[in-house]
């Protein structure tokens, strides 16, 4: 059984026989021997090999191998010599698993273009920095949910196939069963009604918070928008809390918290691949993220954020006008020109928001929240929901929504009704922050935009 290479450099089991398993990076050869460079992904770093001359397929195969090929070795672990690693594998015996083609390969040692890798997503995880997201990705993953089930919080796993569209959160891709003979192009006989992929888990989620109490969902999350941007996927994943008996300070200190856990954890446990983006990706990304674990959020209002805006005196694309949702350029430019840190914007416009967000006492606000962070703009969206029946029918009403439709989401303001609250982390728009990447393409293994899904 091979050791994963991880393992060898914490473990440095030294003068012992070992083996791993990997793809070779690089070979150079030296007089009557080989190095090899090989990666087995389990971490950034490379082990060296070192082929001599003697091994009975040295002519035959290694002085064939270039980056690409498998391999698996066995040797001997030890000291290196040479400065670079401090222990390297002799090797007693090298097998050949599976030979790439170096006229062919379309990973050779030299940087590649993110756009480039893109197009090879079958192949990119071997690089790098792609890699490094990768392992940064499912570290993450795991500490959502040991941060939620640490605190009590009871994991829901809401639909993927819903037939309620969380109505402003975003187009919704319809199902169709294309079957033939059923004349059913819009899937409606199929559920009886339209059916789509999820905007979001929340409204499901509502459902067991008002039962359980604190639950979480974290899931796909899928929206037919045409937005060509680098914050922008039609399939995402988020991370959505839900906590009955909460208010809009409770949802705050949760997101706070969640974020600052995070990055964090991050720091901690993904050391070596966040020095690579530190060094690759964004310079200064280190001291920005610890900054961030120790600096608490600014809070502004809307309607504060509105007036520094306009008395910014910047000139933006977008004007800025009170009842206006916030555009990017300006949720930037508060949290990395006025506030330079996260910053939680409060109290937006009834208009604005959607149906289910609680209206404050006037009538004008709702009690929205959206955190917005440095070179990303809004990375949590969330609020206090509405828990009085008569305000949430008075607004649906309002907003022209089918009221049978939501018969079951009413019920909950009828039977045992309880203030609550809850957010959506746009889960790549996080490890897009925590990575430095430039465009949200680059944090999940096989992104889906406009135009563009090949594997
Ligand atoms: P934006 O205004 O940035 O398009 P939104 O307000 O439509 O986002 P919400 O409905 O509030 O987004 O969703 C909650 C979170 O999910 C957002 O704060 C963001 O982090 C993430 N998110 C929303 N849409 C996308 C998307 N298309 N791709 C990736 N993440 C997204
Ligand atoms: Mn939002």
């Amino acid at each position: 059984m091979q050791t994963r290479i991880k393992n060898l450099l914490v473990e440095k089991p030294v003068d012992s026989l070992v083996q791993v398993a990997g793809w070779i990076r690089t070979r150079r050869d030296t007089g009557s021997f080989s190095f090899l460079e090989v990666n087995d992904g389990s971490c950034l770093a490379n082990i060296q090999v070192i082929a001599e001359g003697g091994l009975a397929n040295y002519e035959t195969e290694i002085r064939k191998l270039s980056a690409g090929c498998s391999v698996q070795v066995e040797g001997n672990l030890q000291v290196s010599p040479a400065k670079g690693q401090d222990i390297e594998i002799l090797a007693a015996s090298i097998i050949v698993v599976g030979w790439a083609d170096p006229e062919h390969y379309p990973l050779q040692k030299k940087r590649h273009s993110f756009e480039f890798l893109r197009e090879i997503s079958h192949l990119r995880p071997r690089t790098n920095a792609l890699g490094a997201v990768a392992r940064v990705r499912s570290r993450m993953s795991y500490a959502v949910h040991t941060f939620f089930q640490e605190r009590g919080f009871c994991q829901v796993h809401t639909p993927v196939i819903t037939t309620s569209d969380c109505e402003g959160a975003g187009e919704m891709f319809q199902l169709t069963a294309l079957e033939a003979g059923t004349g059913d192009p819009c899937g409606q006989e199929f559920f009886g009604r339209k059916a789509g992929l999820t905007v979001s888990g929340q409204l499901q989620a509502e459902v067991y918070a008002l039962a359980l109490g604190d639950v979480y969902t974290f899931g796909p999350t899928f929206r037919a928008e045409n937005s060509n941007t680098s914050r922008h996927l039609a399939e995402f994943w988020m991370v959505e809390p839900e906590m009955a008996f909460c208010d809009l300070v409770g949802n705050m200190r949760l997101a706070e918290e969640l974020l600052r856990y995070l990055l964090g954890d991050v720091l901690t446990n993904c050391a070596d691949d966040m020095d690579l983006f530190d060094q690759f990706i964004e310079k200064g990304l280190l001291a920005k993220l610890r900054g961030m674990t120790e600096q608490e959020f600014a809070h502004i209002t809307y309607t504060e954020a509105v007036d520094r805006l306009l008395q910014s005196k910047k000139k933006f694309e977008f004007q800025v006008r009170w009842g206006v949702d916030l555009q990017s350029e300006h949720e930037r430019y508060l949290t990395e020109e006025i506030f330079r840190r996260p910053l939680i914007v409060t109290d937006y416009p009834a208009a604005i928001k959607p149906f289910y967000m609680r209206v404050s006492d006037h009538g004008r606000t709702v009690a929205a929240m959206d955190i917005l962070v440095p070179g990303i703009g809004e990375i949590i969206g969330g609020s206090q929901r509405e828990e009085r029946l008569d305000v949430l029918t008075a607004r649906m009403q309002a907003a022209g929504i089918n009221i049978s439709d939501y018969a079951w989401y009413l019920d909950l303001r009828r039977y045992g009704t309880a203030p609550h609250a809850g957010f959506g982390l746009g889960f790549e728009r996080l490890i897009q922050f925590v990575t430095g990447m430039a465009n949200i393409r680059e944090t999940i293994p096989f992104p889906r935009t406009p135009g563009f899904a090949p594997c």
